[in-house]
């Protein structure tokens, strides 16, 4: 089974993601987590170059296929060995993070962005997608808290620092996402506490291991 987790940044999808994960093993799942863009090393490599905010000039073509190609081998090295071997991968963003910021965001033409994404991966695709939806101003506010913190020394990257239009469009483009796929996305309300959140989830996911 694969579970992917989408939505803005600042959503709340990681919290929830590792909430999952530590359910699924309590039921003794083997239970592979990771993310994008990332996941391996040449992934991660590849990460720093697309979100170090030093790497203004980066042009949208670049950024489409810097992501296709991180996505490439966290597809080939990690995902799918896991998922041969029976584990139960959650990646937190997938291939609607791309038609949702480079597509919806960027404009670039939403059918190359998903043919490179199915090359990308092999036409892998997520098996359930929990797509965590919260306003725009929530998600850039909690990422200016986050940025703020005395204790975390972390930086607004380099996505995150666009504008709020840009952000809107990317939203906008989850709705889409989800109307267009109701078979495998559920939408969530994440402008709520965490603990609801995580109980709709998991009831979802729970139904989805008996399926
Ligand atoms: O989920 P996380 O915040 O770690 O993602 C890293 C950054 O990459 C975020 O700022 C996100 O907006 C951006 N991103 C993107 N396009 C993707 C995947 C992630 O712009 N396809
Ligand atoms: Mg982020």
């Amino acid at each position: 089974i694969f579970i992917t987790f989408e939505g803005p940044d600042g959503s709340g999808k990681t919290t929830q993601l590792k909430k999952i994960a530590q359910e699924l093993q309590k039921l003794g799942h083997d239970v592979l987590v990771t993310r994008e863009p990332g996941g391996t090393a040449i992934s991660d490599k590849i990460r720093s170059i697309i979100l170090d905010p030093v790497n203004e000039e980066m042009v949208d073509q670049a950024e489409v296929l810097l992501y296709a190609a991180s996505r490439a081998q966290h597809v080939h090295e990690l995902i799918l060995p896991a998922l041969k071997a029976g584990r139960i991968v959650l990646c937190d963003r997938f291939i609607d993070a791309s038609v949702a910021y480079q597509s919806y965001g960027l404009g670039e033409d939403i059918e190359m962005v998903k043919h490179i994404s199915k090359y990308a991966s092999s036409g892998l695709q997520a098996t359930r997608t929990y797509m965590m939806d919260v306003p725009v101003e929530v998600s850039l506010e909690r990422l200016n808290q986050r940025a703020g913190a005395t204790e975390f020394t972390q930086q607004l990257d380099r996505i995150e620092q666009k504008n709020v239009d840009y952000h809107s469009r990317v939203r906008a483009g989850f709705h889409q996402i989800a109307v267009d796929h109701p078979e495998r996305v559920m939408m969530i309300d994440a402008n709520r506490d965490v603990e609801s959140i995580a109980a709709d989830i998991w009831q979802d996911c729970k139904q989805l291991l008996e399926e």
